[in-house]
Order: C-alpha cells, then sequence, then structure tokens
C-alpha cells in the first residue's frame, strides 16, 4: 500500500473510533414517534412517543410557531388524553401556568425513558393553517407539529426523530420523507430531525394518485400526490398536468438552481378540509374544494396555489428573514418582513403560472387588476396602517371591516411592490438585467438539499443593488410607511398598462377585497345577503350600512344577487336611487343609495405610449 493511503487509512481508523461513540450517544437519544392514524376517518390521530430521558424536571412543548404559519396557532386545543409513563408507572405532569404550550413531568429515578400518549382530536372546523380540519373519512394529512411532543434545551435541527406511520388498511400516501422500508398499511421513516419532520407532512387517502411531473431533462424528481373524497376528483386534465411539468422547468429558468433532494406537491381535494397552502423545503400541503380539477378555471385555482407555495421553496424556506428563523416553535417569530417572505412570493408565484401557461395573459392582467383595486385608490385603511404594520401586526379580526382594519396586504400589495422593482431593474439597467437575475443572484447558489440562508433588510437591498444600482432602501421604505390611499401601481404603469373600471366583469374569481360590488356603490355583498364589507366613507356607508348587516330587498323586491347587479346597471340610466331594505340587529332599515355610474370592473388597458413590459416578463422563458 502507498505511503499516502496508509495515512488516510489510519486518518479514517482514528476518525472512527473518535466518532463511534458519539455515533452511539446520538442513536441512543434518538426519541420514536409512532403516529397511528387508522382512526383518522373518525377524526382521532394516536401518538405514542419514547423519549431518552434523565431522571429529574422536565420541561417538554407542544409545537406553537409553525413556520410558514407566521402565527402562535399551534392546534394545542386538539390535544387530549395526555399521558406520561416512566418505569413502567404513570408520570403526573402539570401544564405551564403561563404558557398553555408547556408541560412540566418529573422523572422518576431510575428511569432513561419516557413514554408519552397523546391524542390528536382532528378539528372539523376550518382553523388556521394545521389548527384546521385535515381528516375526512377518506383522507388526512399528517402534520407532524399536530402529533408531537419535544424536550427543551436542544434546538429543533438537533432533536432527532424515527418516525412510524399508520394508516387505515387500504390508503396510500405520499410525502417527501425519505422512507425506510414500507409494508402494506404502515411506513418507518429515516430518522431526522424534527425540523426536518416538521417541515414534511404526509398526504393519505383511499382515493389516492401519484403523477410524475418532471420535466424532460430535469435530474430532479418531481411529483403530485393527490388525495381526494372521490376517485373522480383525481382525474387530473392533460392540460393542468402539462402546466405543472412547465411550471417546475419555469422555475428552474427564474432561479437558476434547486434547494431540495426531490419535491412533492401534496394536493388534497375535499370540500371537508380547511382551504390553503402551506409551503416546506421539498413539499407543499394544499387544499382545494374536492372537484376544482374538473372545473373550468381549474388551472386558474390549481396551478395559482400551487405555483405560490413551490416559490416558497426558495424564498420563504431556502432564503428566509432571520428574525423568522427560529431554533425552536416555541420561540416567537419576527414578521415585519413577510413583505417579501410572502410579497415576492405572490409576485413570483403568478409569474410562473402565466410563464407556464396555468394562467393565461389575461387571468394575469385580471389578477393584477383586482388586487390593485382591491387596494385603492380610496382605500381608508391606507390612511391610518402602513403596509409595514399589517406585516408587524398579525391580527386575524371577525367579519367585515378589512376595508377599514386592512387584512394580511403584505402578499397583495407585495405583488404590485415587486412587479414595480421588476420594472425599475429593467430601466436603470438598460434592459440589461432582469428581476431573473435578481433570482438567480438571491435564490440561487449550490443544491445541498433543504437548508436554511437568512436574510435581513439590508441584504436584500445590497443584492438589488449589485443587480442593478438603486436607492432601493429609500424606495422600500417609502412602499413601507406609506399612509396614501392610492395603491401602488408603478409597476403596472411603467410595464406600460393601466387600472381602468368599465362594465365588463372579470374572468377571474375576486381576490381579498375585491369582489363584489365594492367600486360601485361600495359594498360587497354575500349570496344570501350579508354584507361582508362596506367602504367606509363609500355611497353605501354613507347610507348606513355597515358589515353584518343583511340586505333583505332591493328597490321593494326581496334580495337576490342578480337583483341587486341589475339595479347598479339599470342605475346609469335612472334618475332614481337605489334603495335597500336591510337588517340590523332584528331592526329594519331603508336604505338609499344616490348612485348613478352603473357596474365598474378593475382590468388592465394597455398604454400604448410605452413598451408592453409586463408581457415581457411572463413569456415563457423554458423550452418545452
Ligand atoms: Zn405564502
Amino acid at each position: 500500500m502507498p505511503r499516502k493511503f496508509l495515512r488516510l487509512t489510519l486518518a479514517l481508523i482514528i476518525f472512527i473510533a473518535l466518532a463511534a461513540p458519539t455515533l452511539l450517544a446520538q442513536s441512543s437519544r434518538v426519541i420514536s414517534l409512532t403516529v397511528d392514524a387508522t382512526q383518522a376517518p373518525i377524526k382521532l390521530v394516536h401518538s405514542h412517543i419514547v423519549m431518552p430521558v434523565k431522571p429529574g424536571p422536565l420541561t417538554l412543548y407542544y409545537p406553537k410557531w409553525i413556520p410558514g404559519e407566521h402565527g402562535p396557532n399551534g392546534p394545542i386545543a386538539s390535544l387530549s388524553g395526555l399521558k406520561f409513563s416512566a418505569n413502567g408507572k404513570t408520570t403526573p405532569w402539570q401544564r405551564d401556568l403561563l404558557d398553555l404550550f408547556t408541560f412540566h413531568v418529573d422523572v422518576p429515578e431510575g428511569a432513561d425513558h419516557l413514554v408519552i400518549d397523546f391524542d390528536y382530536i382532528e378539528p372539523t372546523a376550518s382553523g388556521a393553517y394545521t389548527a384546521g380540519a385535515s381528516a375526512t373519512a377518506k383522507l388526512d394529512v399528517i402534520s407532524w407539529n399536530q402529533n408531537v411532543l419535544y424536550p427543551t434545551g436542544t434546538p429543533a435541527d438537533q432533536l432527532i426523530y424515527e418516525a412510524k406511520l399508520i394508516v387505515p388498511d387500504g390508503w396510500k400516501f405520499g410525502t417527501a420523507l425519505p422512507i425506510a422500508n414500507q409494508s402494506g398499511n404502515q411506513a418507518t421513516f429515516k430518522p431526522v430531525s424534527l425540523e426536518r419532520l416538521v417541515d414534511s407532512p404526509v398526504i393519505s387517502g383511499e382515493y389516492y394518485r401519484a403523477i410524475d411531473i418532471t420535466p424532460p431533462g430535469e435530474p430532479i424528481h418531481h411529483e403530485i400526490d393527490l388525495a381526494a373524497d372521490s376517485e373522480a376528483a383525481l382525474a387530473m386534465p392533460p392540460e393542468l398536468k402539462a402546466g405543472m411539468i412547465n411550471l417546475v422547468a419555469e422555475s428552474g429558468k427564474l432561479f437558476g438552481a434547486r434547494h431540495y433532494r426531490d419535491y412533492h406537491f401534496l394536493l388534497t381535494l375535499s370540500d371537508h378540509v380547511a382551504h390553503f397552502g402551506l409551503e416546506h423545503h421539498e413539499s407543499n400541503d394544499s387544499r382545494l374544494p374536492e372537484r376544482v380539477m374538473l372545473e373550468p378555471t381549474g388551472a386558474f385555482s390549481v396551478g395559482g396555489l400551487l405555483s405560490h407555495e413551490f416559490v416558497h421553496s426558495w424564498n420563504g424556506k431556502f432564503r428566509r428573514p432571520a428574525d423568522l428563523t427560529t431554533p425552536d416553535y416555541e420561540v416567537p417569530m419576527k414578521t415585519d418582513l413577510l413583505w417579501v417572505y410572502e410579497g415576492l412570493t405572490d409576485y413570483f408565484g403568478p409569474m410562473l403560472a402565466a410563464r407556464s401557461g396555468l394562467w393565461t395573459q389575461e387571468q394575469y392582467h385580471d389578477v393584477l387588476a383586482s388586487i390593485s383595486a382591491a387596494l385603492g385608490p380610496g382605500r381608508p385603511g391606507r390612511t391610518w396602517r402602513p403596509l409595514l404594520d399589517t406585516a408587524v401586526g398579525q391580527l386575524r379580526s371577525g367579519r367585515g371591516w378589512l376595508n377599514w382594519q386592512r387584512g394580511s396586504d403584505y402578499y397583495d400589495e407585495g405583488d404590485l411592490i415587486w412587479l414595480e422593482v421588476a420594472t425599475i431593474i429593467n430601466r436603470e439597467s438598460h434592459g440589461q438585467k432582469t428581476i431573473d437575475d435578481f433570482a438567480h443572484l438571491f435564490h440561487g447558489g449550490a443544491n445541498n438539499g433543504p437548508e436554511i440562508k437568512t436574510y435581513t433588510f439590508e441584504e436584500v437591498v445590497s443584492a438589488l443593488n449589485s443587480i442593478a444600482p438603486h436607492d432601493w432602501a429609500g424606495y422600500f421604505r417609502e412602499k413601507l410607511t406609506s399612509t396614501s390611499p392610492d395603491a401602488p401601481v408603478g409597476g403596472i404603469e411603467n410595464g406600460g398598462w393601466k387600472v381602468v373600471y368599465n362594465e365588463r366583469p372579470a374572468k377571474v374569481p375576486g381576490r381579498r377585497g375585491g369582489a363584489g360590488d365594492a367600486y360601485s356603490i361600495g359594498l360587497q355583498v354575500g349570496e344570501d345577503g350579508s354584507v361582508m364589507d362596506s367602504i367606509v366613507g363609500g355611497l353605501a356607508f354613507k347610507a348606513g350600512i355597515t358589515s353584518g348587516m343583511k340586505v333583505v330587498a332591493v328597490n321593494g323586491r326581496v334580495y337576490t344577487r342578480d337583483l341587486l347587479n341589475d339595479a347598479i346597471k339599470a342605475s346609469k340610466d335612472s334618475k332614481n336611487p337605489i334603495v335597500l331594505l336591510v337588517i340590523s340587529d332584528e331592526y329594519y332599515k331603508t336604505c338609499t343609495i344616490d348612485y348613478h355610474d352603473g357596474e365598474r370592473y378593475p382590468h388592465l388597458q394597455r398604454d400604448d405610449s410605452k413598451p408592453d413590459y409586463l408581457d415581457d416578463l411572463i413569456k415563457p422563458r423554458a423550452s418545452n
């Protein structure tokens, strides 16, 4: 053996000798977690945990701040039947007096393992994210944060869990979590950190299908895992599948890199689960109505949600605001940079949906118009609450008053702001650079599998400056602190378009605050006449109508949506006001709205004095 190799071999022997006790110690510290979901159809999921411990006081947490949920929403109210035991005997426990998510036990002398059992009661109501309904008679989404307790003192990326999942007989499942072995309805996963476990949900169901959507020549595997409440709902139209393959290809072109080993779109199709999308490094947990893929607007709905959640793998998971990056699920997150985390994602998502053909050009335009109109001009909430505060103050108010309180505007407004950023990059670089160059720089780099690279406000500004020098800090500060009642439509205008209102209804479903008759009489009314929002200072508001009231008659006839639409349409040629009879706390009230401008729906209209850069940005980059 040559000398060089001898040295290498010796070094290897010494390394193994030194490392072995550490590895051994680590394996003995692995926490075993068995999640029995065989009773998910009757809304019970059982957890059995065997945790290595030392005698003495021990503090355990139930995850509270779930990444991507942006709030302390862990579904602690669903935890039930909690029991601890050690040395074969029940161990008493106490909940922390100040924190409902924290439990204290005293591990008895001689015990080196603590056994923990509890049930997770599947909620039937639509709560926020993983606190929402996740199980039906035919399917279940396992979000591991619902089913674990973890010990204090070790960061989540250093706690190792070996998870086993049991699903009902005959159910199949999909997940990005690496599988160690599988037989029948049971799977054991490879030991992973708690961070990776919580980041890797499992979708399972009786009606299940996995569809490969890896584009030709793409080395990394991509698939959609579907679980639905019926076999019929799994029929993905070929154009949607083609669009999803394009989406994967376009994401590669936009970012120039991937930061995952393989990727799973976990799509739940049910009318009995909460509807949302939650991002993960190597998957996303997206939930839509059962028959959404069969609808004519299926590609728009599915493509819109999945492209947003997919973008998060780069923007939100890989690149993450430093103050949103916490060592465990107990430490609170600071949400001031959500206008990058969610705002930039909300810009890139629709852009990729349009580039990949999931959205038509017209749908993309209508969404931008709808977002802009919902944000202004004349949105009263903007005059007191700057955009930055919508990110910092994560408030979930009750029904209505959204136009006055503002909601999660850092999503939609972020869309407009980042579109403007794209147009400024184009202008300042004299057409030499694009937003794609920024994405390559900021979100690119080597693929080391799932990892987190944090950033600050200053680092966003610095990355933009290295693409196209500009007063980016000043630009963002102005947008984030503005109390102007107008929407930031600079990106649409720089892109060669403007927002106009006409009588032609939009082709896309309304976005947050954008539906209904908000732009005519200043009212959003549901099918049953319930007032969802009334623009503060608008005509209906001035007539005395606010959120929570109910419209029961239009011009003397029993309310229907069509009747109200007819009245608004006819207002143009009528000298008479629109008279609405409303119920307010059991009292009838007649409200007179003096309106004569007919229907008004927001649209984008081409401004021929400028080049059409907006549409350049949504042209396909990948050659499929
Ligand atoms: Zn998001």
